[in-house]
């Protein structure tokens, strides 16, 4: 069989030297015409394959070059050389793809994380990317472990929805018609959707919430975990066009219940990480540091990455209200000395990110949630408060990140929610079906959604949102 190999993870962990091996994979470096460091990938650790010398031919050894994809069967053997137990002795190297060292894009040294942007289809192939893509999946299967042990149920809500109650403009429209002008048009000028493929207007979700909300009126706890869209042009680090969510929803949780499920749930998707990527994490850790080395005192945080996630992990976050946070915002230093850009005047403001990073890095230091925002900032399913003026809201805001978190208990009392999207116009007619839940055995309910981005670059310690999803979308660049 070809492909009986084993894995250079499984190798390097195996003691038992003298046994033969066949492994496969890609060359990192070639040195002294006797030394491969081969990378399969399945560990950030090279494993060192020995081709003695005057054992093989010259025409093999030439075509070792850095990016060729080879096959050795050897033996393992100690290591004389630090940095690993064992070594493969190889006996025959077959090579499965050369790669020409002068086009390889990838030189055995440093490069920028802009520079790997432009070659997303190989940046794979570096330790950094290496290790968060990794990381990125143990925390997506985390997310499924998570849920389904504590017996929700994995929702499939649509991708093209029909439902633009999210507040539209920053959705991508899909559509079949002709974009040359002929597209059937209305008698005021407006495109005819009527003769469109689904028959009416429709665009790529920007959240799963409502269909999700639905099932969970039947099976008490649901959580999606999909693609979601948004054509805001925020070209920041934080912001993608294409990002994944992951959203439950409960049925009979309140905003409390809602608080602890998320801030569990963080708690142990972190802590899964950590014990499944202590090496990717650990190189990850290193390589921050390392640029933090390049920032002034001031700037540099405070803790390394493994100090940072076990915080988190062992402290609980922060509770306050909007209303506690806009007073400690407005006597804070940075407002009076005018170093926000936006200044705290008054109540009622919705808070820019260097608010919430203001709470969190220099404030608590440590995650905080943020309850009950003023109703006019939010969406209009939150569940109005007895005060009339706050909605059951909460977002968590996380350091370096900001928002990584934003949800709700849900209005459930159908007058109350209609009352609420005639004033936010928001017509009715368009969200029957969603508010036939609450017309048909309504319950208190509450739900969140996380940006598994956001996430990934918490634990990674990426600065750059793009660097944590393999292929980034945003403003102009939908390359690969
Ligand atoms: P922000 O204020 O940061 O733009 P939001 O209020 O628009 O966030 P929500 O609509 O509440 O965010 O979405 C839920 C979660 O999805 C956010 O807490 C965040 O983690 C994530 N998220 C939102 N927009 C994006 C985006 N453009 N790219 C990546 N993740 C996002
Ligand atoms: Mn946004």
């Amino acid at each position: 069989m070809f492909n009986k190999r084993i894995k250079i993870k499984a190798l390097l962990a195996a003691e038992n030297t003298g046994v033969d091996a066949t492994v496969m994979g890609w060359v990192r470096t070639f040195r002294n015409n006797q030394f491969i460091a081969l990378n399969d990938g399945s560990t950030n650790h090279n494993l060192q394959v020995v081709a003695s010398l005057g054992e093989f031919d010259d025409t093999i050894l030439k075509r070792l070059t850095t990016g060729a994809c080879i096959k050795v069967t050897g033996q393992v053997i100690a290591s004389l050389g630090k940095g690993q137990k064992v070594e493969l002795k190889a006996s025959t190297i077959e090579i499965l793809g050369d790669s020409d060292a002068e086009k390889f894009p990838l030189q055995p040294k440093k490069h920028s994380l802009e520079f790997l942007r432009e070659i997303a289809h190989m940046r794979f192939r570096t330790n950094t990317f290496g290790a968060i893509f990794r990381i990125r999946h143990s925390l997506a299967f985390a997310v499924h472990q998570f849920f389904n042990d504590r017996g929700f149920v994995y929702l499939h809500t649509p991708i093209i929805t029909a439902s633009d109650a999210e507040g539209a403009g920053e959705m991508f429209r899909v559509t079949t018609l002709p974009m040359d002008g002929s597209a059937p048009k209305n008698e005021d000028g407006s495109i005819n959707y009527k003769d469109d493929f689904f028959g009416r207007s429709t665009n790529l979700t920007v959240s799963g919430q409502l269909e999700g909300e639905l099932a969970a009126m039947a099976f008490s706890d649901i959580y999606t975990f999909g693609p979601t869209f948004r054509a805001e042009n925020s070209n920041t680090t934080r912001h993608l066009a294409e990002f994944w969510m992951i959203e439950p929803e409960v049925a009979f949780n309140d905003l409390e219940d809602n608080m602890d499920l998320a801030e569990a749930f963080i708690k142990y998707v972190i802590q899964y990480a950590m014990e499944q990527n202590k090496e990717d994490l650990e190189f990850l850790a290193q390589r921050l540091e390392e640029e933090e080395k390049q920032k002034p005192l001031t700037e540099r945080s405070e803790m390394g990455l493994l100090d940072k996630l076990n915080f988190v992990v062992n402290n609980d976050f922060e509770r306050l209200t909007y209303t506690e946070a806009i007073e400690i915002l407005k006597e804070s230093n940075y407002n009076k000395k005018k170093k926000f850009q936006y200044l705290i005047e008054g109540w009622g403001v919705d808070l820019q990110s260097e608010h919430e990073r203001y709470l969190v890095e220099k404030h608590f230091k440590k995650p905080v949630i943020l309850t009950n925002y003023p109703k006019d900032i939010k969406s209009f399913y939150m569940r109005l408060n007895e005060d009339g003026k706050t909605v059951a809201a909460m977002d968590i805001l996380a350091p370096g990140i900001g928002e990584i978190v934003g949800g709700s208990q849900r209005e459930e009392r159908l007058d109350k929610l209609t009352a609420r999207m005639a004033e936010m116009h928001i017509p009715a007619e368009e969200l029957n079906w969603y508010l036939d839940t609450r017309r048909f055995g309504s319950c208190p309910h509450a739900g969140f959604g996380l940006g598994f981005e956001r996430l990934v670059q918490f634990v990674t310690g990426m600065g750059n949102i793009r660097d944590v999803i393999p292929f980034p979308r945003f403003p102009k660049s939908a390359e690969f």
